[in-house]
């Protein structure tokens, strides 16, 4: 750790609150049902189960706080929150959730996981918010679950990115675009590992996780809603994406350029004129998180880019766990009014905080 990372940042001590909202959490079934699954080689994704052959097993530091963090939803959670100066926490279903089981394993433990965390919940109500996950290897229950979460007091659903190396860009999966925006819910697309058919470059240098592979994944899946219309189809739907957007700011221009070039050359039948620009679906349909990238210039380029008002805090928890990173993000060269949007305000908007 650096030293940075040993400062402690008291609860309360800046005129706003710190509300993380990309904080990974699990039963600890889950972590069983992983390991049932790459013992019986059940899962068709090399990713995957190089992944959590580490995961599951190693003996580092790092993971153990991990695997520590994940399972809990009260005591050493609350502390590490604490010295963190984090207020609450917006928990949902840890990458890749349910989406590598079999449909029926996967929406009975979708479920399983929801009751599970509302349960937990109960240690500190005023701290802990979470998210519904879903299984859309059945679309029609994703939906019924969505409803469920909702009326159980969960505050957004959590969707793990592909499942089984499909997109929810395919009109099957509809059904769960439809649930969450008649209810007014958003749709967290959080990243996982990329699919078989496109993980091998990747793994042959270590470059399928959190360092560039999730971002590449979820943001062509991001592009992919996106291009298909699904907010032409249901305008009012919330999404949110993790890691300062997975990169998509950055390449608004060329996106916006080169799609309406596309579509006037008409070169692809798969893209359609939209009613809007790809930075007007940024801006008006998605909100962005920083999660894992506590790093002033890409925050404040994305403020610039998207608007103070769509660029939200998250620490990443436990993965990124660094007690110093919001003393750090407190210094931000930035209006203490445009700081009370990006730790507080804005979540208390999206996620009805
Ligand atoms: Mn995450």
């Amino acid at each position: 750790m650096t030293d940075q990372a040993q400062i402690k940042v008291a609860r309360g001590s800046k005129p706003y609150l710190r509300i993380a909202t990309e904080e990974g959490f699990c039963p600890p079934e889950l972590l069983t049902a992983y390991r049932k699954l790459i013992e019986k080689n059940a899962v068709d994704d090399p990713a995957f189960n190089t992944m959590f052959r580490f995961y599951l097993d190693s003996p580092s530091a790092r993971v153990r706080q991990i695997n520590n963090g994940l399972v809990s939803v009260g005591e050493f959670r609350l502390k590490q929150m604490d010295d963190a100066g984090i207020d609450k926490a917006i928990l949902s279903l840890t990458s890749p959730g349910v989406q590598v089981m079999e449909k029926d394993d996967a929406v009975a433990f979708a479920a399983y996981a929801n009751d599970w965390l509302f349960s937990e919940m109960k240690s500190a109500p005023d701290r802990f918010y979470g998210l519904t996950a879903i299984a859309p290897q059945d679309p029609a229950a994703a939906a019924k679950e969505i409803e469920r979460g909702h009326h159980m007091g969960l505050r957004g659903v959590i969707i793990n990115s592909h499942t089984k190396g499909e997109y929810l860009d395919d009109k099957k999966f509809w059904d769960i675009f439809a649930a969450a925006e008649a209810l007014g819910t958003p749709i967290y697309l959080h990243p996982q590992t990329p699919p078989k058919d496109m993980s091998r470059p990747f793994l042959e240098r270590g470059l399928d996780g959190a360092i560039f592979g999730f971002a590449v994944e979820t943001s062509l899946h991001m592009l992919r809603i996106i291009i298909a219309g699904v907010f032409d189809r249901f305008p009012k739907l919330t999404m949110v994406i993790g890691h300062l957007g997975e990169a998509i700011p950055f390449w608004l221009y060329r996106l916006d350029y080169m799609h309406r070039a596309g579509v006037v050359s008409q070169r692809y039948e798969s893209m359609k004129p939209l009613k809007r620009t790809i930075s007007e679906y940024m801006k008006e349909n998605v909100y962005i998180t920083n999660s894992g990238v506590a790093w002033e210039p890409g925050i404040k380029f994305c403020q610039q880019v998207l608007g103070v008002d769509r660029v939200l805090y998250a620490m990443d928890y436990p993965y990124q766990y660094e007690p110093g990173e919001v003393a750090k993000l407190d210094e931000m060269d930035m209006s203490d009014a445009d700081k009370k949007k990006f730790f507080q305000t804005n979540a208390e908007k999206v996620f009805r905080v």
